[in-house]
């Protein structure tokens, strides 16, 4: 019995080692492997062996006016022999590809003229539009093709001027960064077809009523709203962190309600005296039930990609809340809480680059999640 037990013991050992071996053997050596690169229809395709985890994207000046365009593929590895095949393309100068470092994959495109930086990836494939000239992207035309007209959506970037909105840490400021998400989107949803319109394009106050009464001028289908939200005092700032939206409707949880007085604050500096209960009266149930829907098409893209391309982010939810920004849109509107400036780790991802750009990709999936489904 005793030695029965004990052949086991050393059966499961080595059985456990090998495990080990082969897990870690995988996952130090098993890179995403490079397959091929064409360009069709004016986009640079990339091809893996398997899903892409994740892409970073820079830019470099070079001599002679020259822009170098950068992507890295983390996890991404070049076989021997491999690389970019010989592609000439309008103003591109050169295309070229290294590995960066064991779990890097770098693509380097030099161009004089400015070109997209919405790239994609999509399981094994990275699309990079090699466009010119505000052309749209092949991509683009395909979403809009099935479409008879171009929706229009009015971005709002919350804040601005005079009025910085929340902020933390001295140099982390709401206004900027929901101003650089808006101007994200607006380039991913012009790549995709839409008409966009900003009620801001740079750091300049315009009052509330005026960000829906310009939507509405407009003919918007969709008003969208980008905000950034902050922790109502610094012992909660590792507490509060997630995304949340929001859609007009009375507030119900006293969450909703802060977020509210907090991004209303603003009005009260000024003469407007009609409350939005007013409004609120005047609501209809089914736009009530229209920016409900479009506010958990985009809540659920922004956290798939968030979640795709980092991991963890908290699901603050679609709720319904007063807010100012949102009275008096004659469609379907939400206010996008893109995470909180004030917790350490979701405030310095609203400082990047990369993250912003993830957010705004999933914003743009979830409008057009909204219009596929209406
Ligand atoms: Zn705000």
């Amino acid at each position: 019995m005793e030695k029965t037990i004990l052949n086991k013991t050393i059966i499961y050992k080595y059985l456990i080692s090998l495990f080990l071996l082969l897990f870690f053997t995988n996952s130090l050596f098993a890179g995403n492997n490079f397959v091929k690169s064409e360009i069709s229809k004016g986009e640079l395709n990339l091809y893996f062996t398997s899903d892409i985890e994740r892409v970073t994207y820079f830019t470099l000046p070079d001599a002679d006016g020259i822009t170098k365009y950068i992507y890295d593929v983390h996890g991404g590895v070049l076989p021997p022999n491999k690389g970019i095949s010989k592609h000439s393309f309008k103003n591109i100068e050169s295309f070229r590809m290294g590995q960066n470092s064991p779990t890097k994959l770098r693509i380097i495109i030099r161009s004089k003229q400015k070109f997209s930086e919405n790239h994609v990836y999509n399981g094994k494939c990275l699309t990079i539009p090699l466009v010119h000239d505000g052309k749209k992207s092949t991509k683009a035309t395909k979403i809009v093709k099935g479409s008879r007209k171009a929706y229009t959506v009015v971005i709002d970037a919350g804040h601005g001027g005079k009025d910085n909105g929340a902020s933390c840490c001295e140099v982390k400021k709401e206004k900027k960064v929901t101003l650089s998400i808006s101007l994200k989107l607006k380039n991913i949803l012009e790549n995709k077809g839409f008409k966009v319109f900003m009620t801001r394009s740079d750091d300049t106050f315009v009052p509330l009523p005026s960000r829906t009464e310009f939507a509405n001028k407009k003919k918007a289908d969709i008003f969208i709203s980008i905000h950034a939200n902050a922790a109502p005092k610094e012992s909660l700032y590792d507490v509060f962190e997630g995304i949340e939206i929001y859609y007009l409707s009375p507030a119900k949880t006293q969450r909703a309600k802060e977020a509210a007085i907090k991004e209303n604050a603003v009005m009260f500096e000024g003469k407007d005296k009609y409350s939005t209960n007013e409004y609120l009266s005047l609501l209809s149930r089914e736009k009530i039930t229209e920016s409900h829907k479009l506010g958990l098409d985009v809540s659920k893209m922004m956290l798939s990609n968030v979640r795709n391309s980092f991991g963890k982010v908290s699901d603050g939810g679609v709720k319904t809340a007063n807010f100012w920004v949102l009275v008096g849109a004659q469609m379907p509107a939400i206010l996008v809480e893109t995470g909180y400036i004030t917790h350490p780790k979701e405030g310095d991802n609203l400082m990047d680059f990369y993250y912003k750009n993830v957010l705004a990709k999933g914003i743009a999936e979830g409008i057009e999640r909204y219009l596929k489904n209406k």
